[in-house]
């Protein structure tokens, strides 16, 4: 495997906490993305909101100066969609959630029903009522499979915090003793999925986040190059309580000098050889 042509690396993006936070774009950013965009250099954004399409993503990053296409935007919804190609095609599902999710299964052919569904599929929403979780689980004590889109826990908003997708999905394990299999970051199959959508391999693959959790674990795990980007929700003193590190630390977007970076993974022997898929 040829790593010397710097062209062959690419970049998985989480977005809030990397782009911008609140409605303040990040130092950096545009440079970064523009620099990608001009170099041919391939990109995707990874992001576990479910509620978006990536027409919707595409729109909001413009209103940040950020000119990118649909086709750069893999959401933990659309990574959900193909987990259930591969797993059952033809099934059917009832989704407690909005948006992005409903649009990817019904862009899919998928039925959406809540009658004696394949899968519960819990995402995010602000529609939540009482009745919709009696349903699931029900569904799931039948037998319906528990599916997250992801298991973050809270998402950031512009007044504070709102109870993510990750706390939704507890009440229905602890109702129903079952467990959910999660599809957005860190899981492997998300983080494996993205990679395979850029054509790229383990070793010119490089995840760029603000989450340790999420972003840094997935990409460890998978044995990609990780870059933690201070401009989100981890300062460098958090570092200490993980047992894994990011491979990189930048303050933001805007100290990343993609020649160093490249001739540093470059001089990397450790991944050369790993990983031929
Ligand atoms: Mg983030």
């Amino acid at each position: 495997m040829n790593l010397k042509n710097k062209n062959e690396y690419g970049f998985l993006l989480d977005m809030d906490g990397v782009l911008y936070r609140g409605k303040e774009l990040i130092e950096g950013a545009h440079e970064f993305i523009n620099t990608l965009l001009d170099r041919d250099i391939r990109f995707l954004f990874l992001t576990n909101n479910s509620s978006p399409t990536p027409k919707d993503l595409k729109v909001k990053l413009k209103k940040y100066g950020l000119e990118v296409e649909e086709r750069h935007f893999y959401t933990c919804a659309m990574a959900t969609v193909d987990f259930l190609s591969l797993n059952k095609p033809e099934s059917t599902a009832y989704v407690i959630g909005e948006g992005g999710i409903l649009t990817a299964l019904y862009e899919a052919g998928y039925g959406i029903t809540s009658n004696d569904p394949d899968y519960v599929i819990v995402a995010e929403g602000r529609t939540l009522n009482y009745e919709s979780l009696e349903m699931a689980q029900n569904m799931i004590l039948k037998g319906a499979h528990l599916i997250a889109t992801n298991l973050d826990e809270t998402c950031p908003t512009e007044g504070g915090y709102r109870p993510g997708c990750g706390a939704l999905v507890a009440s229905l394990e602890k109702a129903t003793g079952k467990k959910a299999y999660s599809v957005g970051k860190p899981s492997p199959f998300m983080m494996r999925a993205a990679r395979k959508k850029l054509n790229l391999k383990t070793a010119q693959t490089i995840m760029i986040g603000d989450t340790m959790e999420t972003d840094i674990k997935g990409a460890v795990e998978l044995g990609f190059n990780s870059i933690l980007v201070l401009s989100g929700n981890t300062s460098d003193l958090d570092l200490i309580h993980y047992p894994y590190k990011p491979r990189f630390v930048y303050k933001n977007l805007g100290g990343i000098n993609l020649n160093e970076l490249f001739d540093e993974l470059d001089r990397d022997i450790r991944y050369v050889d790993e990983e031929t898929e």
